[in-house]
């Protein structure tokens, strides 16, 4: 199970771990039951629960060391839409542990309330039959996660993204943080604590 990293200042360091150490890594000083400076505060992981995730575009990873092997899909209320060498594919779970990207604003009530027709009827779409179109290169998941993500925008007057827009602004930004978490974590796994030199300005990316 996962657990969740905390942040924790002491003597001008950064020291990230699962539980607050009996002694400051750094100085020595006894931290349990002593008063931090500040309060331990604990950093948000980037993985979300993708059948708890309407309507994003979800990215599973198989690893998460590159863009090569990543597995793309689309979500409505419960169920990921995700396309396939054998067609699309209405998964149920699976999904529990990948990275969102929110596809339509709360406010949008008109497509929020179209959404799970406008999904289905999309992945019935002759362009997604197994049989004569998926190709590991040109027509994969990703292809089918941007026509369906540029046919919403078409319907709502706006202009369609490219593969490369799309992967530069909503994708990578993404991927380097669970990148700089997992790291992280694993760090923390094999040596307990991992710890930086303080700055002001803690930058969150
Ligand atoms: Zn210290």
């Amino acid at each position: 199970m996962e657990r969740s990293v905390i942040r924790l200042s002491h003597c001008q360091k950064e020291i990230f771990c699962f539980s607050v150490p009996e002694d400051c890594p750094s100085c020595g000083e006894v931290l349990r039951g002593n008063r931090l400076q500040e309060a331990p505060v604990s950093l948000p992981s980037p993985f979300t629960n993708g059948h708890k995730s309407s309507c994003c575009l979800l990215v599973a990873p198989a690893e998460f060391d590159g863009t090569s092997d990543l597995h793309t899909g689309i979500s409505n209320t419960k169920v990921v839409y995700n396309y396939t060498r054998g067609g699309v594919l209405r998964d149920q779970s699976g999904w529990e542990r990948c990275v969102s990207v929110p596809l339509v604003r709360p406010d949008m009530f008109h497509l929020l309330a179209q959404w799970d027709q406008y999904l289905d009827h999309f992945s019935d779409g002759s362009m997604w039959d197994p049989a004569w179109h998926f190709d590991e290169e040109h027509q994969n998941c990703f292809t089918y996660c941007l026509h369906f993500i540029n046919s919403v925008l078409a319907t709502e007057g706006r202009s369609s993204l490219s593969r490369e827009t799309f992967t530069h602004s909503f994708i990578l930004p993404r991927m380097r943080r669970v990148s700089k978490y997992t790291t992280l974590y694993d760090h923390i796994q094999r040596h307990q604590y991992y710890m930086v030199d303080r700055q002001e300005d803690i930058q969150d990316d």
